[in-house]
């Protein structure tokens, strides 16, 4: 295994797979399976889970609320998918802890950071809710922020996209994945990786990011394991 500690974040939209909202069980085992394989591979894996797939801010305030408050509520979805990851994680046979950033103290442990090494160093998997307990933050900022605080090797971005393209693969077909970024580029070229306040934590940490695809049969492990999937993003190509 290259990494020694690694930061996964799973957008929300990741569990629900095709339905249109909420979580798909199905999904959510077989992602809780790979991540299982991982630990037992000797990595230790933290994670932080996204609630796109159940509220968004943004959207709310869209529809005339309150925009903190829309947060909020984005971030209790946040703790949701964290509780159900949590539940299909110990099923995969792994000892999980979710630590959020709003205290819920009777469904989850506060986040604490020097616990939740300790969590990691017994090779169990946390996985931190609630984003960075801010309004106006995303899920990604929180990935950054959270893999700085652990002293992460790596923030593995999983998404639905093989990589990061030059323009919208869904839409191009001649759009090209780039193997490898500079996170310089990814913020002149507006890359659609993860938003700028996360690309700048991580570029001021010398965190690399790893974007692939969460739903190639084990490519969590691959990605743990160095092989060259998806696009790396660091300080120089
Ligand atoms: N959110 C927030 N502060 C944070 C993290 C998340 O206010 O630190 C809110 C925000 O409203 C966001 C929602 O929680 O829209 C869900 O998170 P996100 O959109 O990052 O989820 P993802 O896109 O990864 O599913």
């Amino acid at each position: 295994m290259v990494y020694r500690r690694v930061l996964l974040k799973l957008s929300g939209e990741a569990l629900m797979g095709d339905q249109g909202f909420g979580i798909d069980p199905a999904i959510v085992a077989s992602i809780a399976t790979d991540a299982a394989s991982v630990v037992a591979g000797g990595t230790e894996l933290a994670i932080v889970v996204g609630g796109g797939n159940i509220f968004r801010g943004l959207k709310g305030s869209a529809a005339g609320m309150d925009r903190a408050t829309a947060d909020y509520v984005g971030m209790l979805a946040t703790v949701m998918n964290a509780i159900t990851l949590q539940d299909a994680l110990e099923r995969a046979g792994v000892p999980t802890r979710v630590q959020t950033a709003i205290a819920m103290q009777e469904i989850a442990e506060p986040y604490i950071r020097r616990r939740a090494i300790r969590h990691l160093e017994k090779s169990r998997i946390v996985v931190f809710g609630a984003g960075c307990g801010n309004p106006f933050f995303t899920t990604d900022t929180t990935a950054a922020l959270r893999a700085a605080e652990i002293n992460a090797d790596i923030v593995f971005k999983a998404t639905k996209v093989d990589g990061v393209y030059n323009k919208d693969p869904a839409k191009h077909t001649d759009a090209i994945r780039y193997e490898t970024l500079t996170f310089q580029q990814v913020l002149s070229e507006e890359l659609a990786v993860m938003d700028s306040t996360a690309i700048a934590l991580c570029k001021d940490n010398n965190i690399p990011i790893l974007v692939f695809n969460l739903f190639g049969s084990g490519n969590i492990k691959k990605a743990v394991a160095g092989e060259r999937i998806g696009t790396r993003i660091s300080l120089a190509n």
